[in-house]
């Protein structure tokens, strides 16, 4: 598959990381089917750019991350897969919004968002390069499951019907999404993850970070991994937290799989453009 090749004034610069992050509450002995996921949003980082490069430096509790500008101007990724669209038609968005309203919480990620949609283009023709570590035997109570239970969690919100398709790769260096393993998070969380969008709100890049541990120590079993990873997909795909613990993307996780709301909001979400619907 080839990439259509862009011209460099069309390259657009990254705005805004997104850091969402995830907590997991240990079960409760003798349920362990009733994991808590508790999940919290840390907060929002503004970037800086100049001209076509993308300088950006997010510092959070997980770490840091630094773009290199001269990287960013030589990325085809960013730049080949933010098509720029077509004139927007407020009153249409929101009469498809309005429409496609029931059964979703898309109106709880609007109100999260600054009454703006972001989301990645259609990757359909040319699949989302994401890469999972494919080890950490440092870890204690790593398991080579957890990479196949992170592989499903992306293979779920490929299945909803959404256009925007997953190849795992190899090569961390030709991913644009990377799954990170850490052993544990030193606040109260057990996932983080970090998104990027450009000025028309694409999302262009993102990176989960997953913990092996509870913040007290104890093991993250392969199912309280699984709903960690598709919840924090859900973030990487433009998903924000609802208030109903029946679907995934709730503060507090309270379900193994993704619910009937999960996938009507994502769906909605990818028939509509990015930006705002003010
Ligand atoms: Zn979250």
């Amino acid at each position: 598959m080839t990439r259509p090749a862009v011209p460099a004034g069309r390259r657009t610069p990254v705005l805004l990381l997104l850091l969402c992050s995830g907590a997991v509450v240990a079960a409760s002995a003798g349920s362990p089917a009733l994991h808590d996921l508790v999940l919290r949003r840390a907060g929002r980082f503004a970037s800086h750019f100049a001209g076509h490069t993308a300088t950006t430096t997010v510092t959070a509790n997980a770490g840091s991350v630094v773009r290199d500008p001269a990287r960013a101007e030589s990325d085809p990724v960013r730049s080949a897969a933010t098509p720029r669209p077509a004139r927007r038609n407020l009153d249409e968005i929101r009469r498809r919004l309005r429409e496609g309203e029931p059964g979703t919480y898309i109106r709880e990620l609007l109100l999260d968002h600054d009454s703006s949609l972001a989301r990645w283009p259609e990757r359909m023709h040319e699949p989302l390069r994401v890469w999972i570590q494919p080890a950490r035997p440092d870890l204690e109570d790593w398991s080579p499951n957890f990479v196949k239970r992170v592989r499903g969690a992306f293979n779920d919100w490929e299945n909803t019907g959404i256009p925007v398709f997953f190849d795992f790769v190899a090569d961390s260096a030709a991913a644009e999404v990377h799954v990170v393993w850490t052993d544990h998070f030193d606040e109260p969380i057990s996932g983080k993850t970090l998104w990027a969008r450009d000025d028309r709100w694409w999302i262009v890049d993102g990176n989960i970070t997953i913990a092996v541990h509870h913040n007290g120590g104890e093991p993250l079993d392969e199912s309280a991994v699984k709903a960690i990873a598709l919840h924090e997909v859900g973030h990487l795909i433009g998903l924000d937290h609802t208030t109903d613990s029946a679907n995934i993307m709730t503060a507090k996780v309270r379900v193994r799989d993704l619910s009937p709301a999960d996938r009507a909001t994502v769906r909605l979400l990818y028939t509509l453009p990015p930006g705002t619907v003010r």
